[in-house]
């Protein structure tokens, strides 16, 4: 039996240890996406061991069909790109709202839990970001750049006649500096999918009426700024579940939500 939280103490204090674990999902999930992301790589050193002499040097006359490998490998990161932070999106909001259903004692029926799963999911891959893109679209444009700079690697390597020795450590710097923008989707996505199923639970559950924001530990100014808010005369901070614009103020956005405890329900 859940102890009965009678006070907003009591409910920070679900807020608090709920971030502080959240934070390490979300550290698990980033570098599940990297290793993903380096097994297609990886994968691609492979491929390439095939293509080469008894001396390590791929001969020109086999570039076109290297290249034209290249392609099945951007719609592979495409492809898997997709299933992965979909799991990852959904594995969020079904963490968020089971613990917030068993701490704060949400009452959730089964129907209820799938509709906020379902609702959260659905807003994540439909979402517009600040550069006018959904989530597919900044798959694709991201598969596409990898795919780029890998080609290029690839053929000047082929050009100057270097071994494949040569060539996959450049290939592992072209994964190398694409890291960081396949840990920002995925911490970034998945913060959001949080944020979402904290709001989404609150509205399905009418637990309360109002949810607060708290700025990130980078305090960025689009987060200080909502902290600071007042938008419904109900205080600094104040939102509606339903306002979504504070499910992602910017990218890996680390700030937070919490309950603001309903005077009715004392
Ligand atoms: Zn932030």
């Amino acid at each position: 039996m859940a102890k009965i939280l009678k006070t907003q103490e009591d409910y920070d204090r679900v807020f608090k240890r709920l971030e502080r674990d959240f934070g390490k999902l979300n550290d698990q999930q980033e570098q599940f996406a990297l290793k993903e992301f380096g097994r297609l790589i990886s994968e691609l050193s492979e491929f390439l061991a095939e293509f080469a002499d008894d001396h390590g040097i791929i001969q020109r006359r086999r570039s076109g069909r290297v290249l034209r490998d290249l392609d099945t490998l951007e719609q592979n990161i495409r492809r898997d790109g997709e299933i992965t932070l979909r799991n990852i999106i959904e594995e969020t909001s079904s963490w968020t709202t089971s613990r917030l259903d068993r701490e704060i004692g949400l009452g959730l029926s089964g129907r209820q839990f799938d509709r906020i799963n379902k609702h959260v999911v659905t807003y994540i891959v439909k979402r517009f970001g600040e550069d006018g893109l959904v989530l597919s679209d900044r798959l694709w444009g991201l598969s596409g750049e990898i795919r780029d700079e890998l080609a290029s690697v690839i053929r000047s390597g082929i050009i100057k006649g270097d071994g494949i020795n040569s060539m996959i450590p450049k290939i592992r710097r072209v994964y190398e500096a694409e890291t960081w923008k396949i840990k920002r989707l995925a911490r970034t996505e998945s913060l959001t999918a949080h944020r979402g199923a904290i709001a989404y639970s609150a509205q399905e559950s009418s637990v309360t009426s109002w949810v607060e924001f708290h700025a990130g530990v980078k305090r960025s100014d689009a987060c200080v700024s909502l902290e600071e808010e007042d938008r419904h005369g109900q205080g600094a901070g104040i939102f509606k579940p339903t306002d979504t614009d504070i499910w992602t103020p910017h990218p890996n956005c680390t700030g937070y939500m919490s309950y603001v405890l309903d005077e009715r329900w004392l």
